[in-house]
């Protein structure tokens, strides 16, 4: 059997085991399968074996691949967004999962609504203790969500975390609870534009973890498509 089709399977299997552990059902858990440096044809190829939504974090490389894949496949935007880049994203992405500050979100409500779309939208939230510069800190989600709820273009379903990168299993744990206890603490937030059901966390080193913690969307790419070659 091809490679590729044994590690999709593969991680469809541990999604399931890990849902089961954590009394959950796997029906409720969505791969996103990340194709960022992955050739059209392989994601094509991973398309033919079943999977159906891909994350790309690099708005150019989306572009380009758009053109080239089959025309059913769902991208996600997952990585940094500039706001001069948000118009490219209209009618190719179903989703933006990296939605890392209200400057980012009025330019996304603002392109889309030109054209009467409304998108879907995942609040990057920083929970790692190492440095970055993405995502907004756990005491910056209220301020923005009073804001957003004037957005009315734009779904905010969800929160987006990526956990720090460690070997340490109960820090790693401790970003993705961070993640779920946020959206307990906002789940009263609930307005037309607003409903904060899925928490996508989970890549390959750790979305075994992440759906012990209640992860909706797993975002996995090395452990499907193999090492990303640069
Ligand atoms: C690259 C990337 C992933 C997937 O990482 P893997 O370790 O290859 O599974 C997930 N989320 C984001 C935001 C990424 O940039």
């Amino acid at each position: 059997m091809d490679l590729l089709k044994q590690n999709i399977e593969n991680v469809l299997s541990r999604i399931e085991t890990a849902a089961r552990r954590s009394g959950r059902a796997s029906s409720e858990i969505k791969l996103i399968a990340v194709s960022k440096n992955v050739e059209p044809e392989r994601i094509n190829l991973a398309y033919e074996y079943g999977l159906k939504d891909f994350g790309e974090n690099r708005v150019q490389e989306l572009l380009k691949k758009f053109e080239l894949v089959n025309p059913q496949i769902n991208f996600h935007m997952i990585g940094h967004l500039q706001t001069n880049k948000v118009k490219y994203l209209i009618n190719r992405v179903k989703s933006i999962h990296s939605v890392d500050s209200i400057k980012l979100a009025k330019e996304i409500d603002k392109r889309f609504g030109e054209k009467n779309i409304k998108i879907n939208c995942l609040i990057q939230i920083h929970t790692a203790k190492e440095e970055t510069k993405f995502g907004l800190s756990p005491e910056e989600l209220e301020n923005f969500l009073i804001e957003a709820q004037h957005l009315k273009n734009i779904n905010f379903i969800g929160l987006m975390t990526i956990g720090t990168l460690t070997d340490d299993e109960k820090e790693i744990r401790r970003c993705f609870s961070t993640l779920r206890k946020l959206r307990e603490d906002y789940s009263h937030f609930k307005l037309e534009n607003i409903d904060l059901r899925e928490l996508s966390m989970g890549m390959t080193s750790d979305f075994e973890i992440a759906i012990e913690e209640g992860s909706t969307i797993v975002r996995i790419g090395t452990a499907i498509f193999g090492e990303r070659k640069y």
